[in-house]
Parts: C-alpha cells; sequence; structure tokens
C-alpha cells in the first residue's frame, strides 16, 4: 500500500453486512458474495487491499495484508476495523452500500420522481448512486447510522449537520 494513500478493503463473503457499513463511512471495500479463498486473496494482492475475514487461516496467508475479524457482532466488527484504520481527515465521501461506488449531491428536483412524495415534499438533501442509480436521504440510512456510530462510541459523520429533521 502507497504510504498515505487510503486504505483499501476486501471482505470475505461471511461479512456482508460489515461490508455495506464501511461502504457508507467512505472506505473503498471490494466485496461480493460468490468469492471462495484463492479470489479473495488474489485480490488483496493484485490490488494492495487489506483483506478482512473471520477465517484464521485465511488471516494469516502470506503476501497479503489481514485482519481477522472474531466478534460474530456488527458493532463490534466495526469498531474493530475503524480504530485500526481510521478514516483520514477529509475523506467522508460516503459510498453506495449495494455497489460502493462514491455518492453524488443531487436536487431533491433530480429525485422527484423516484422517491415517494412524502419523502420527497420533506427532505431537501439527496445522494444518488452513479453505479446503480440507488437514492439516499437523511431520515432512512443516515439516521441508523448516526445511531449505530453514537452507540460505538465513534464520532458521528453527519453529511448535512444543517438538516432539521
Ligand atoms: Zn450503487
Amino acid at each position: 500500500m502507497e504510504e498515505g494513500a487510503p486504505v483499501r478493503f476486501v471482505v470475505d463473503v461471511m461479512l456482508g453486512s460489515l461490508a455495506r457499513w464501511l461502504r457508507w463511512l467512505g472506505y473503498d471495500t471490494d466485496y461480493a458474495n460468490d468469492r471462495d479463498d484463492r479470489e479473495l486473496v488474489r485480490i488483496a494482492r493484485a490490488e494492495g487491499r487489506v483483506l478482512l475475514t473471520r477465517d484464521s487461516t485465511l488471516a494469516v496467508r502470506r503476501g497479503i495484508s489481514a485482519m481477522l475479524i472474531e466478534s460474530q457482532v456488527l458493532d463490534e466488527q466495526l469498531a474493530q476495523v475503524v480504530r485500526a484504520f481510521p478514516l483520514p481527515q477529509g475523506m467522508s465521501l460516503p459510498r453506495c452500500s449495494e455497489c460502493n461506488t462514491l455518492l453524488q449531491n443531487v436536487s431533491p428536483d433530480a429525485v422527484m420522481d423516484c422517491v415517494p412524495v412524502y419523502v420527497y415534499r420533506t427532505h431537501k438533501h439527496f445522494r444518488r448512486c452513479p453505479g446503480c442509480g440507488r437514492i439516499y436521504w437523511p431520515g432512512s440510512h443516515w439516521e441508523r447510522i448516526g445511531r449505530r456510530l453514537k452507540r460505538m462510541g465513534l464520532e458521528e459523520r453527519d453529511p448535512n449537520p444543517t438538516d432539521a429533521p
């Protein structure tokens, strides 16, 4: 890994929830639910990604960086990763939890036809995934994440701190 470059992960098939949350926090996280050990190791090696795994034999595989995730509790898994690899300052752009693409801010008018009327009327800030088209707004995903981070004792990184509920 390059010095100072943000950490990138490849996540094994047993850790899908962790992968989605890491993406939302802004970590570049490669995940697919159909990879075997050989493929995971190949990606970690070829792309310099840190392998997150619950498999203790995989975690000590030579030639790759890996972290053994011991807990089965999502909060504890997230806390382990975030403490070991804190997000660099200024790198707070969330990624799509489904496909790892960086999200873009979009105006309410741009999503008017894609979200429920109630959501359109009651929210001013939206983000869209240019990869898969998924749309995010505060009150759905964002609030749950804020609560979870607070529970974990980690700082909440609210993308829109002035947004009133
Ligand atoms: Zn997406």
